[in-house]
């Protein structure tokens, strides 16, 4: 798929350096000139089915909200970063909840202001704070179009204290290797069964191209973990989720193994996913299973909770059997 096919661009933009560099970068495809990347009219009226096609969109723009969630998993706060929105197609992204049809990749090029306010926090603050910076987009796909995760680490190092985090689906580590970062950045890769990258984590890198990013970033030095996220409970779950840590423990190196905590996250799904994906991928495997599903407000659904606690006793005993000196910091 060639990406960009076009590029929508707030005019002030242009005035960064970052702004500058894309409208280079891109300077084969059409740009159209928008009034703000929240409301992009011919965009928000597009039908479903045009999801895959305005994937392959890419929107410039300022960032103007800053504001920061509290999280309590791995860090304290959700940080609205650099990007929003992303160019692959996982079924379940959450990402569609948010953004609707509009979860296509939006580059926002402030990212000074962000990081200013990020270590400004972390000054203000009398313990370390945690910064989670990849909840709105996945950010080792991001800086193979932005540098942007280079930037971030060099600079963010530099910090007294204090810690970032992000998670991704890509392999595409290699400029991120030999930056010092000082131990302050928490590597986290998302893993799942082959079939499921391949049936429903559409666009993402494969699963033995994880394995060997996440045991380079540890060589690297960079605190790591690994979710198995989300889990989803086809037919034959116990069989992909079994090879699957059976893979792990196989191929992921000793100082992973003896280092690197674990996060599993079960799949939650929404009404608004189930109407995107029925009419932009009417040929993928569904996701929304009125058996083994129940509602859980807002148009969300889970996995009933019998189902999930049998999962979760699955995948604890698995791990205990074949990873047991990976800790798992949490299951939800
Ligand atoms: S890689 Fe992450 S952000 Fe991109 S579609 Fe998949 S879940 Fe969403």
């Amino acid at each position: 798929m060639s990406f960009p096919d076009m590029v929508y661009y707030e005019p002030a933009a242009l005035e960064y350096e970052l702004g500058k560099k894309l409208k280079e970068k891109y300077s084969d495809v059409p740009w159209i000139e928008i009034e703000n990347h929240n409301n992009i009219p011919e965009l928000r009226s597009e039908s479903n089915e045009a999801f895959p096609k305005m994937k392959r969109h890419l929107v410039v723009a300022v960032r103007k909200t800053h504001k920061y969630a509290e999280n309590h998993k791995v860090s304290d706060y959700l940080v609205p970063y650099t990007s929003s929105g992303c160019p692959a197609s996982c079924l379940y992204c959450y990402l569609v909840c948010t953004y609707n049809k509009c979860a296509y990749l939006r580059l926002f090029v402030n990212r000074e202001q962000m990081m200013d306010k990020m270590l400004e926090t972390q000054r203000k603050s009398d313990r370390p704070l945690c910064f989670e910076i990849g909840s709105n987009s996945d950010l080792v796909l991001e800086n193979a179009i932005t540098d942007n995760l280079r930037w971030t680490i060099e600079r963010f190092s530099e910090s007294k204290s204090g810690y970032l985090t992000f998670p991704t689906k890509f392999h595409m580590v290699k400029d991120l290797l030999n930056l010092n970062h000082r131990g302050k950045v928490i590597f986290r890769m998302s893993v799942n069964p082959q079939e499921i990258i391949r049936k429903i984590e559409i666009g993402t890198s494969p699963l033995e191209k994880r394995i060997e990013a996440l045991n380079s970033m540890c060589e690297a030095g960079y605190p790591a973990g690994l979710l198995i996220a989300p889990v989803i409970m086809t037919e034959n779950w116990k069989t992909l989720y079994s090879e699957l840590i059976e893979t792990l423990a196989e191929k992921l190196s000793y100082r992973v193994k003896n280092s690197a905590f674990i996060e599993i996250i079960f799949m939650t799904y929404s009404y608004v996913q189930n109407a995107i994906n029925t009419e932009a991928y009417p040929q993928a495997a569904p996701l929304f299973s009125k058996e083994l599903m129940t509602g859980r407000g807002r148009g969300k659904y889970c996995y009933r909770d019998e189902l999930r606690r049998e999962g979760e006793e699955f995948l604890r005993a698995e791990l205990a059997k074949k990873l047991p000196n990976m800790h798992i910091l949490y299951v939800v």
